[in-house]
């Protein structure tokens, strides 16, 4: 079995098991304890930005925990930063507005020359600029990222950028947007993997200048959007890193990008859980609570059972990354089964609570939806199994 990219067995790290991070964790949720579900469905209604939310997140510092106190961050690990969207979720409050400003500067941070660093990191852990749009998917090809079709050509201090993206999160809340861009032409480069760069586009001046944003209808309120470019002008100063190294850069970040949805994911379960729980023992139908019927508690441990399985698989996945070793199977496996955890306990909530898990009021079906997009992104099921397949199975590729 090939298991170069998964934890060898002697790797020493720390697990931390119980509730690691208890401040931290009661400091969110008494944030939280300010935005109740009215909140959250007044937004899904009007299709909304939960603006007052980000702020105040931004405010107490935990969307700057992971930059590095020098550039005035918190500089704490990735598990701490797992602990906030985790216990965000798990308060019956929706973290994906917010996560992405936490982790797309990750690539700035580590493949970012120190003028761009100093130039930007210190505004985005203050929240003064909100880098939360992240332009990888296209319309044409989707998962295959390599051959992507937005082309970034060179003319003297500027890249002159055309193409078009999907599902671009948080583009319109955004001040800047991390792009992947061909710079050489994939008949031109040895390996599909080459040619492919990242800048940071400063989406301010870029909004009527080269760029166009639509906002897309979902089946959650995700502020996603379609990005559509036309002879945009990037500074050169604005490349990150060495030109056509870019989709080394962006696989970097992934592994932590997946650690947070992950733990995103237990979140959402753990608050879900706790619904189906509270309803089943309030319930009381045939002259008894509806818990008391094996048919209706056996679901709910079993998704308590998953779940705290892909905790587990979270916390460890996080403490490779923390540790500085390989974590790409341990983080793509964590996304996996905290998805599917998720979706199960999501599932048996809205079951457990029969016709009133429909009624918004109760929250439960706006949590349904939301739980739902781990399977697709950031990266879909099928590609995780793939990885798992090829990298540390050592099956041939599949695609
Ligand atoms: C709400 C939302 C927010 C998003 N936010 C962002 C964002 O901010 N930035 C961004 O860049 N992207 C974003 N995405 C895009 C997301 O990452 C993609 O939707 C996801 O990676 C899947 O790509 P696709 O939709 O093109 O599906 P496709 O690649 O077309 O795949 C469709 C289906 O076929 C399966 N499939 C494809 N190829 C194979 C194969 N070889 N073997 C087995 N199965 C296969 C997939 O698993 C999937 O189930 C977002 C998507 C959504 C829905």
């Amino acid at each position: 079995m090939n298991r170069r990219d998964t934890a060898s067995p002697d790797t020493a790290v720390t697990l931390a098991l119980g509730e690691d991070y208890p401040e931290l964790r009661h400091s969110v949720r008494r944030i939280c304890e300010g935005f109740p579900g009215e909140y959250w469905r007044d937004l899904d209604d009007k299709r909304a930005y939960p603006t007052e939310f980000v702020q105040a997140l931004t405010k107490s510092g935990f969307l700057g925990a992971l930059i590095p106190e020098e550039y005035g961050g918190a500089g704490l690990p990735l598990r701490a930063a797992a602990v906030i969207l985790e216990e965000i979720n798990a308060s019956g409050c929706t973290a994906s507005p917010a996560h992405a400003q936490m982790y797309i500067m990750g690539t700035l941070l580590r493949h970012g020359n120190e003028k761009q660093k100093q130039r930007y990191l210190p505004g985005i852990a203050s929240g003064e600029l909100r880098l939360q749009a992240f332009g990888v998917t296209e319309p044409t090809t989707g998962s295959d990222t390599t051959q992507l079709k937005t082309r970034a050509v060179r003319q003297g201090d500027h890249y002159i950028v055309n193409g078009q993206k999907v599902w671009t999160s948080r583009a319109l809340h955004s001040d800047l947007m991390l792009l992947l861009a061909r710079t050489t032409p994939r008949e031109q480069v040895k390996k599909r993997t080459e040619g492919l760069s990242v800048f940071l586009v400063d989406l301010r001046k870029a909004k009527g200048n080269g760029i166009e944003i639509r906002p897309i209808k979902a089946l959650i309120n995700h502020n996603t959007t379609e990005v559509f470019i036309e002879n945009l002008k990037v500074p050169v100063e604005d490349l990150i890193g060495e030109e056509g190294q870019g989709f080394r850069y962006i696989l970097d970040g992934m592994n932590a990008e997946r650690i947070l949805v992950a733990s995103e994911c237990v979140g959402d379960g753990r608050w879900l859980l706790k619904k189906g729980v509270d309803y089943a023992n309030e319930r009381r139908v045939f002259e008894r609570p509806i818990g008391q019927n094996q048919g209706v508690q056996f679901p709910l441990a079993r998704a308590y059972a998953e779940l705290e399985a892909a905790d587990l698989m979270c916390r460890r996945a996080a403490a490779l990354f923390d540790a500085g070793r390989p974590c790409g199977a341990d983080a793509n496996i964590a996304k996996l089964l905290a998805s599917e955890a998720t979706w199960k306990a999501a599932d048996t909530a809205l079951q457990t609570h029969g016709g009133f898990g429909f009624a918004q009021e109760y929250d439960i079906e706006r949590k349904w939806r939301e739980a739902r997009i781990y399977q697709t992104a950031p990266i879909s099921t099928n590609l995780v199994l793939a990885y798992v397949a090829q990298h540390v199975l050592g099956l041939p590729r599949s695609y």
